[in-house]
């Protein structure tokens, strides 16, 4: 078989598991050339002020710093952005963290489309899938998160790159906002890929502020991680090879 190449482009940290998670262990199990690729600093989060309220914390063992500086806070995210790919099988030259990423809040379809050209730059057309967010009109959804998924679109509609898939946000189905729209529902295969999705979702409520691990995922989006560990799952949207 040629090799084929799938890059994820993630708007967050934490989006790479909460949302693609269980599709990306199994493309690399399928013996793809997978590459992440994250696309703001996540630098806006609440869960900078809550990490950084002095105060003591209900969900984990500790107490709050008194303050949280940006650059503190999103070299935590980074760690475990990184912690966590690399939990679910991607080897360090496979984890992309661009200079030239957006700040988070502030990316635009035209910024995500640089980053995918960027990223996917040198391979052939023909054995590239992009793999990010399905972009949902009428629900609540992160300006980043549509971006990714309007860049990914328009490049491959342009011939940019042979295959696209989209996925929509497990969330967004909890709260009934995808009523009758298909998908595909991808979990775990075997109780190896559950185990690593598992420990990438430790990774993200890891609080150690001595090497600098804040558990900011767990801080911020908490009700998504309790749900991903339940069960873990990704809903692929769109699937098309030019
Ligand atoms: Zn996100
Ligand atoms: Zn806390």
């Amino acid at each position: 078989m040629t090799e084929q190449y799938v890059f994820y482009f993630a708007p967050h940290q934490d989006d790479e598991l909460l949302n693609f998670g269980a599709a990306i262990t199994q493309d690399i199990d399928a013996g793809n050339q997978v590459f992440c690729v994250l696309c703001t600093d996540g630098s806006a989060s609440g869960a900078r002020q809550l990490i950084g309220n002095g105060e003591t914390c209900h969900l984990h063992q500790g107490k709050h710093p008194a303050g949280m500086e940006v650059p503190a806070f999103v070299a935590a995210r980074d760690k475990e952005f990184i912690g966590s790919c690399s939990a679910m099988g991607l080897t360090d030259d496979r984890i992309l963290l661009p200079a030239n990423r957006a700040r988070d809040g502030a990316l635009t379809p035209e910024h995500a489309a640089e980053l995918m050209l960027d990223a996917t730059r040198g391979l052939p057309k023909t054995r590239v899938t992009v793999k990010t967010l399905l972009p949902v009109a009428g629900v609540d959804q992160n300006p980043d998160h549509t971006a990714v998924g309007t860049a990914a679109r328009s490049l491959w509609e342009g011939g940019a790159f042979a295959g696209l898939t989209l996925f929509y946000e497990p969330i967004h189905l909890d709260r009934g906002l995808l009523e009758g729209r298909e998908m595909a529902v991808l979990r775990p295969q075997n109780e190896a890929q559950t185990a690593r999705l598992l420990a990438a979702a430790g990774v993200y409520g890891r609080w150690e502020p001595e090497t600098g691990r804040y558990a900011v995922g767990i801080h911020s989006v908490y009700d998504e991680f309790a749900a991903f560990v339940i069960a873990p799952h990704s809903l692929q949207g769109f699937a098309e090879q030019k």
